[in-house]
């Protein structure tokens, strides 16, 4: 069978089922994802250098005989391979450490080359635990320049050699191998989807030497060059299925235009019990601007944990209910569209607006009730349901569906998002307003969401306090244990334990882990009631929890992540995090924001037994920074590229060979993007470019 790029990646020679499931857990399934699997850094090992020639501490490739290989025990007791390999101008001792198979792999006579360091051993120069290649002999009629740089001879030594992300099972030699081999069979394959200006004005490598040099480059130089093309391709692609999206949804679809019933907004704004911020004003009217108009509203209200998205929401429910349409409220756990149903019900019943709770488990207000399959194709006829976001996926048929909300928190559900696009009722689409608290540069959300309208709340809403946080390490935790006590029978205030245990792989074992540590509590509190909530207690039995945490019935919720969805509990003044080093600062800003959201002043608490440095002080950096982007434009500069947003935190999805935070880039392939799109705004004049951008992402959000 013929390899092709779209090639499931188990039909390379020497990989199988059994290393494709290996690869699979780098992302790599395909042929095309093996060529994509780029290194992340090279050894310099292209200065072949004669044995009278070498020097300490340099890093160099010999080339010669094995003259001597013997297996050997140190005085420490390791195992030691030593071999003595010799050239025309001298001999070397080479030694490695726990191989003892190489004296079978590299025995007497054989014609190797070796790269690695040399260094002092004892009084004698060695080259300690080197990568080694056999050199076979070479016809000299068949110079590697003419098939390639994927045929030279040589892959691991003698060259800069590519270093790739490996997992268990997975070497960067074994990948070399493999990505070697299939350069040969498919690069022609690789056809070049960008326009030949832009390449000549942005100066880019052709697609096929790109993706060729990127793994076996000649020089650092050419490295950086192909990498620079595969970034600037992946920038550029992103965008471009972003505009296409934009286009699809403006092109094909109508939406009820609404009236905005002026009167009624500014009665309902006067009537709260606030004073709006500047940005829910703003966000506020770019939302009405939206609700008027034939083309449904994509709008993504992004804003901090506590910024006052729900009110925004609120109106523009309000709206469309003037309008004699149908609202959508989803959240992504029950608890949230129960406390959505609540906020939701206490602002806009008094309009005497009916606010229904649909549920699995039952519901409230009668006819939303989803027991059986039967029920739910239901047409449900209250002007404003509100439920998670299975609604969808349930055959609900609404009945004059004018506006779909949707509360994200910070889960990205891609596939939801694929069928909300879907939904029309009587041949309109409703108008989609999504929320998220996801702490996301503008620069980064105008990439990824491009295709959306951005309505930013960046302030908090007045007399917001800053939440004093602390680092706390290990032999500061009983002191920490004791003042918490004392704050609880001060104040009254209420605690949030969280451990950090992920709620959808939430297993037995760390069920059983939260259970130890509720125990574990209770001798610690022994004067006050603790709650315990996790992912996988019954619905009922959670409900019940927070029912007696937000009663005061428990002055203490140990909790795994799951509290981190928005709940609101205003006594909460403490929210204390074991093992706060395993979760992302964007997720610790989450769950700090649980608290302070009454007028009691709040502390955050971050337990870590962590003594690395890094790691303390990208902790450390939650006790001066209090803002959500700024955070994770933090993250993304001390995790490096790719850990920006957890894919498990986020769904959102991660550039694979671009960075985020490289603004200069992003800039150039904006205007790079602008100027096809003056010369055709279809883009139908470059089919190629069109459909590898719409191909490219997909497999992006396959992924996540
Ligand atoms: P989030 O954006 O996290 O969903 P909410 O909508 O839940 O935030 O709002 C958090 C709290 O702030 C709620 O109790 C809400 O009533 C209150 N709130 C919203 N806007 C304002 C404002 N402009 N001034 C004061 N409080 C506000
Ligand atoms: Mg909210």
């Amino acid at each position: 069978m013929e390899l092709t790029l779209t090639s499931s990646v188990q039909y390379v020679p020497r990989v199988g089922p059994r290393m494709a499931q290996l690869l699979s857990k780098l992302g790599i399934t395909t042929v095309e994802d093996l060529l994509y699997h780029v290194p992340f850094r090279y050894d310099d090992f292209s200065l072949i250098v004669p044995i009278s020639r070498i020097q300490p501490g340099e890093t160099v490739t010999i080339s010669g005989i094995i003259h001597s290989i013997v297996n050997l025990t140190t005085k420490s007791g390791k195992r030691m391979q030593q071999a003595i390999i010799t050239d025309d101008t001298g001999k070397l001792t080479v030694i490695w450490f726990n191989q003892p198979f190489l004296t079978r792999v590299l025995p007497i006579g054989t014609a190797v080359r070796l790269a690695g360091k040399i260094d002092w051993f004892g009084n004698k120069l060695v080259m300690s635990s080197p990568s080694y290649e056999i050199v076979l002999p070479q016809p000299q009629a068949c110079p590697p320049e003419r098939q390639g740089p994927a045929l030279s001879i040589s892959l691991h030594t003698g060259r800069l050699v590519p270093i790739y992300p490996e997992t268990e099972g997975v070497t960067s030699k074994w990948l070399r191998n493999r990505i070697a081999e299939v350069l040969e069979k498919v690069s022609t394959q690789l056809v070049d989807y960008l326009p030949e200006p832009i390449k000549i004005s942005y100066g880019l490598m052709d697609l096929a030497k790109a993706v060729t040099s990127v793994h076996f480059p000649k020089t650092i130089q050419q490295a950086k060059n192909a990498r620079l093309r595969l970034e600037f391709d992946e920038l550029l692609m992103l965008q471009t299925h972003v505009h296409i999206l934009r286009e699809q949804w403006q092109q094909k679809k109508v939406s009820n235009p609404m009236i905005v019933p002026i009167k009624d907004v500014e009665h309902f704004i006067a009537s709260l019990p606030f004073e709006l911020t500047g940005d829910q004003k703003n966000s506020i009217q770019e939302i009405l601007d939206n609700l008027v108009s034939l083309t449904p509203m994509n709008r993504l209200l992004v804003g901090d944990v506590g910024s006052g998205k729900t009110v925004v929401a609120a109106i523009a429910i309000c709206v469309a209910f003037c309008n004699g349409l149908q609202s959508v409220l989803m959240a992504p756990t029950q608890i949230l569209a129960e406390q959505h149903y609540q906020t939701i019900s206490n602002l806009l019943g008094p309009l005497g607006i009916n606010v229904a709770l649909v549920t699995g488990e039952g519901a409230k207000n009668g006819e939303s009730r989803m027991k059986n399959k039967e029920q739910r194709s239901l047409p449900l006829n209250s002007p404003v349901l509100i439920g998670t976001h299975a609604l969808l996926s349930e055959s609900i048929r609404f009945n004059k569906l004018g506006l779909i909300v949707i509360d994200e928190q910070h889960r990205f559900g891609v596939e939801q998002r694929a069928k909300l696009s879907e939904i029309t009722t009587q041949g309109k689409t409703p108008h989609l307003l999504t929320m998220t608290a996801t702490p996301i540069p503008r620069t980064v959300a105008k990439i990824l969401f491009g295709n959306l309208d951005l309505s930013m709340l960046n302030q908090m809403p007045k007399g917001r306090q800053v939440i004093k946080t602390w680092v706390v390490p290990n032999d500061k935790r009983s002191a920490a244990y004791q003042w918490i006590s004392q704050q609880i029978d001060k104040t009254g205030g209420q605690v949030f334990i969280v451990c950090p245990f992920i709620e959808e792989s939430e297993s037995l074992v760390s069920v059983k882990a939260v259970k130890t540590e509720y125990e574990t509590l209770k001798t610690i509190f022994p004067h006050h009631s603790i709650g315990l909530l996790h992912g996988r207690m019954k619905l009922k039995d959670k409900m019940t929890a927070l029912n007696r945490f937000r009663t005061q019935k428990d002055a203490i919720l140990l909790s795994t992540p799951v509290v981190e969805v928005g709940i609101d509990i205003p006594n909460a003044m403490i929210m204390m995090i074991e093992a706060a080093d395993r979760f992302g600062l964007a997720q610790l800003h989450q769950l700090r924001g649980r608290v302070g959201r009454g007028s009691i002043r709040s502390f955050c608490l971050l337990f870590t037994e962590s003594e690395d440095g890094s790691t303390l002080t990208r902790l450390k950096s939650m006790e001066t920074i209090f803002s959500g982007p700024e955070l994770a434009e933090v993250d993304l500069k001390l995790r490096g590229p790719g850990k920006l947003f957890g894919t498990a935190q986020h769904g959102i999805p991660e550039l694979k060979i671009a960075n985020f935070s490289d603004t200069e880039l992003i800039k150039q392939t904006q205007t790079a993007l602008k100027s096809l799109l003056s010369q055709d705004k279809s883009l139908s004049m470059f089919p190629l470019l069109r459909d590898t951008a719409l191909k490219g992402i997909m497999k992006t959000i396959q992924q996540d």
